[in-house]
């Protein structure tokens, strides 16, 4: 790599009319530099929903809604968790567990740089935190993936943490919740990824086959490996409003049929008209909603059992 052409002194400059000197030509950093300096970093985001300026510290109150537009920003698998859980009641499990480079994966980076890097930018080990914790006076078994890490992609630890969590589920009788966001597969980890897809649904039949409930909550995006496997089985399927939801992206579905798509295509709106997705819930109602629902699904399951 060639390090960029500086001006010198004298190059792209030209005296003012006050006598000061002028750039002719703005080297690129200093226009970057002149933008920071207007909209300190950090403080405000732009709303994609209404272009509103919002302060962060306010996002941050209103679990990243825009107040605005109802506009959902991506969250931290931390933040959803603190928002939802009752203090305290929050028992992390396999909280360690990391993932290790079994194909010796390289590509622009290779996978255990890429590890670390992510681990050092998010804290967390991997796109999933797993436990039990208590949802309103619902004692809860509750997975929440994070987009931050690889993209919420789906390695060998994500599928064993949430095996782990629905047989944990399955073993105390509890309510398992699945907050899902993810581009799939991890493709550092190849055919380890993919079996991951039948692991998650293999543990969630077992699940099923106790009568005990699942609810799956689909957030922007949760797509390809993930929709195919534990995001769309659950007994009840919430979704964020807007959340893009499916197997490939649409542009990809456009491209292979070469048929155009119906307005809203993979949006959950459009998921619960043809009736994949039960109800959309905005991320402020979802902590009573799930209590709502979780009481239902659980009254029915003890009905059950303790029935004719
Ligand atoms: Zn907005």
């Amino acid at each position: 790599m060639s390090t960029p052409k500086m001006p010198r002194m004298g190059e792209g400059l030209a005296a003012g009319p006050s006598g000061d000197t002028i750039l002719l030509r703005k080297p690129k950093l200093a226009t970057n530099r002149a933008r920071k300096r207007e909209i300190p970093e950090g403080l405000w985001t732009k709303c994609p929903g209404c272009a509103t300026m919002l302060y962060d510290k306010e996002l941050d109150d209103h679990l990243k809604v825009c107040r605005h537009c109802g506009h959902h920003f991506p969250i931290s698998a931390r933040e959803r968790i603190n928002a939802l859980v009752e203090t305290c009641s929050f028992e992390e499990m396999d909280a360690t567990m990391t993932s290790v480079d079994a194909l010796q994966f390289t590509g622009v980076s290779p996978y255990p740089d890429k590890l670390a890097a992510y681990q050092k930018a998010t804290g967390l080990k991997d796109a999933v935190i797993t436990g039990i914790g208590r949802i309103g006076p619902v004692r809860t078994a509750l997975g929440v993936m994070d987009f931050g890490f690889l993209g919420g992609s789906m390695g060998a630890v994500v599928g064993e943490k949430l095996a782990r969590l629905i047989e944990a589920a399955t073993d105390r009788g509890l309510l398992l919740v699945i907050i899902s966001t993810s581009g799939g597969a991890r493709m550092y980890e190849g055919m380890f990824s993919l079996m991951q897809m039948a692991k998650t649904s293999a543990a969630l039949a077992y699940h099923a086959r106790q009568r005990l409930p699942y609810i799956s909550v689909l957030t922007h995006p949760t797509t390809a490996g993930v929709m195919a496997s534990f995001a769309s089985l659950g007994d009840l399927i919430m979704a964020e409003p807007g959340a893009m939801v499916g197997f490939a992206g649409p542009r990809v579905i456009k491209d292979t049929t070469q048929a155009e798509l119906p307005p809203g295509f993979q949006t959950a709106e459009f998921l619960q008209e043809h009736g994949l997705v039960d109800a959309i819930v905005p991320r402020k109602q979802l902590k009573e909603r799930l209590i709502t629902y979780g009481g239902y699904v659980l009254a029915g399951q003890a009905s059950r059992r303790d029935g004719p």
